[in-house]
């Protein structure tokens, strides 16, 4: 019955390729010509270009997210001992940006709902320790930030946002990354702004943080070779820039289809009852993945990829449950949201170019697998 259809990805990275060739791949003649491999004008170019898409006065390209969130947190301030207080349902890459530069990960639960930090959670999470806040912008929403700001400013805290599945999302109209006394992004392929290889960014509205973190992604140098303190390699490459600068002019075209791919999900699954992600009224979402929550969620994983469908789980393990982690000693039972949204969530195809028939399909594939 279904042996028929293609198989349908979660992110379709080849099919993006193939309508933006030309335009590609003379971005990256130019660098092989002009052998700027590493930082130079191309990636001065999406630098200025990105921090204005973002609304912020600096962008700095770095290697990937992780790096710019222990930069962006070094930056702002914070040192060996130091608590950062996140979310246990995130990317691990979050938390590994807080532990590389020796600073304590502090989880406060998520709101049902938007599967966001939970601001009321917070308060209570504050130790004399705590020196920042960084609240994820998970699946494309944007978290409540103007509670969260209030309480860093009422604790004299930072916040260091992870926008890193947040490109051109908006909060009470205004951009992700813009909030925070700095912002990470991820470029890793499948993002909805993804390079060609690994690469990231810290994005800014402070002279300050911008200075510190330009020097340590590179050495830490003032010049050649002089070094005010030690830095890191965590450069973003020549090629990457010239490819994200292509890019970027059709982020916000694809963000739109992003929107209306899960506005048909949506009306295909609430009609089936079937609980859809429910994005707050202040969030214009980017629509990173498209998530639903079902019972018996293991059986229609197990079903989609055995019809070609391939869809995933973003994320099935709390990373305060994770091997990684059990030195932090937090069991089963310490954010309980969090760990029901983990056995719940499936996340669907979704990627600016899939079409009505994709998208019937899936919607079809679950109706069909809860006999509804
Ligand atoms: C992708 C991602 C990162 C960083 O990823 P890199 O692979 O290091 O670029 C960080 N946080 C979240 C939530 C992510 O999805």
């Amino acid at each position: 019955m279904t042996t028929n259809s293609p198989v349908l990805p979660l992110v379709d990275l080849k099919l993006q390729y193939k309508n933006l060739k030309s335009e590609i791949d003379a971005a990256i003649h130019r660098v092989l010509e002009n052998t700027t491999f590493i930082l130079g004008p191309e990636v001065e170019h999406f630098e200025r270009r990105f921090a204005a898409f973002c609304e912020v006065e600096h962008c700095i390209g770095v290697a990937n997210g992780t790096d710019a969130t222990a930069m962006a947190l070094q930056a702002v301030g914070v040192v060996a001992g130091d608590e950062v207080i996140t979310v246990p349902n995130t990317f691990i890459a979050t938390v590994e940006g807080i532990t590389e530069i020796g600073a304590i990960p502090v989880f406060v639960d998520v709101l049902d709902t938007t599967m966001l930090m939970d601001p009321t959670k917070l308060e209570s999470a504050i130790t004399p320790k705590t020196k920042a806040i960084l609240p994820v912008h998970l699946y494309g929403q944007v978290a409540d930030m103007d509670l969260i700001l209030d309480i860093a400013k009422k604790h004299g805290l930072k916040v260091v946002e992870d926008a890193c599945q947040a490109h051109g999302a908006q909060y009470k109209g205004r951009k992700a990354g813009s909030f925070g006394d700095a912002a990470t992004f991820s470029f890793y392929p499948g993002k909805n702004l993804g390079a060609y290889g690994d690469a990231g960014a810290v994005v800014t509205k402070h002279d300050y943080v911008a200075k510190i973190v330009r020097k340590k992604r590179n050495h830490g140098r003032a010049t050649k070779y002089t070094h005010d303190f030690e830095g890191r390699n965590s450069r973003m490459d020549g090629i990457q820039g010239a490819v994200l600068c292509v890019k970027l002019q059709y982020l916000e075209t694809w963000n739109k289809n992003r929107g209306l791919i899960a506005k048909r999900y949506n009306a295909g699954f609430e009609k089936l009852g079937i609980r859809t992600l429910a994005v707050d009224a202040d969030c214009e979402s980017a629509n990173h993945l498209y998530v639903i929550r079902v019972d018996n969620r293991d059986k229609l994983l197990e079903h989609l990829i055995g019809i070609g469908i391939e869809a995933g789980i973003h994320y099935p393990v709390p990373l305060h449950l994770q091997k990684a982690y059990s030195h932090l000693n937090l069991g089963a039972g310490s954010f309980p949201v969090a760990e029901k949204i983990a056995t719940e969530i499936i996340s669907l195809p979704i990627f600016p170019e899939l079409t009505e028939t994709d998208i019937d399909r899936v919607i079809g594939a679950v109706s069909h697998f809860f006999k509804i």
